[in-house]
């Protein structure tokens, strides 16, 4: 998978956010150490938590299975604009067959797991889609023969609070191996200067 953070808010709007409250602006240090110290206090250990959602990550995800996508999917409190296989699944129609020979061409499409049968079975799975595609059935048919494992990509927005929760939920041993990955991922990707937030929620792989 391949993460892309697109953009997100500085620090300095979520402590002025804070500051707010008491119309303290005089003392900010503009999302200096004084700021994060505040944002800390005041959205986590005060559990004033709706202050972290002023602060906003946009990422471009690729490269996840529609089976991690439709765990994604049920966090509600995000957005997401996905790859929609109505319209793009013509891209396979212009390849040739898939063999259990050529994994490299079918990894362009399919996650693959680290189990050979469930990954040959995919192959499979490709190749029967992409032999329905050049019968000229439509997308709107084909698609209910893709494979879970079917490469997918979003834009994805979600708010701190949101992800905090998100993190503690999908980093945990007990969530599918590939939304722990992604969980990683993501928090990887964050600016340096806003880990911290998220610090207490993740969980070693
Ligand atoms: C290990 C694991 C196993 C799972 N297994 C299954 C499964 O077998 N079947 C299945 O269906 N799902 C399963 N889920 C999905 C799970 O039930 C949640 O839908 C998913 O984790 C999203 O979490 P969330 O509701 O906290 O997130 P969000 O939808 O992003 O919501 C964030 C927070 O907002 C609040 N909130 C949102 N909507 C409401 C609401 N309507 N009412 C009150 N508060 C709300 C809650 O505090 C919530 O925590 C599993 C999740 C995990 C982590």
């Amino acid at each position: 998978m391949k993460i892309t953070l697109l953009n997100h808010t500085p620090l300095v709007v979520c402590a002025d956010a804070i500051r707010t409250c008491w119309q303290s602006f005089d003392k900010s240090d503009h999302g200096g150490e004084k700021d994060k110290a505040l944002i800390d206090r005041v959205g986590n250990k005060f559990k004033h938590a709706s202050t972290l959602e002023h602060l906003v990550y946009t990422f471009y995800i690729q490269g996840i299975s529609r089976a991690l996508l439709q765990e994604l999917a049920r966090h509600r409190m995000a957005s997401l604009s996905v790859k929609s296989t109505r319209y793009t699944l013509k891209e396979l129609k212009e390849e040739e067959a898939f063999t259990l020979e050529d994994t490299k061409r079918a990894k362009k499409y399919l996650v693959f797991t680290d189990v050979e049968i469930v990954d040959e079975m995919s192959i499979k799975a490709l190749e029967n889609l992409r032999l329905i595609l050049k019968q000229g059935i439509s997308n709107d048919k084909a698609k209910y023969a893709l494979p879970e494992s079917y490469k997918t990509e979003l834009t994805w927005t979600i708010n701190a609070r949101s992800l905090q929760n998100f993190i503690n939920l999908r980093s945990d041993k007990s969530a599918l191996w590939e939304i722990r990955n992604l969980a990683h991922e993501l928090y990887n990707n964050l600016p340096n200067d806003h880990q911290y937030l998220f610090d207490d929620y993740l969980k070693v792989l």
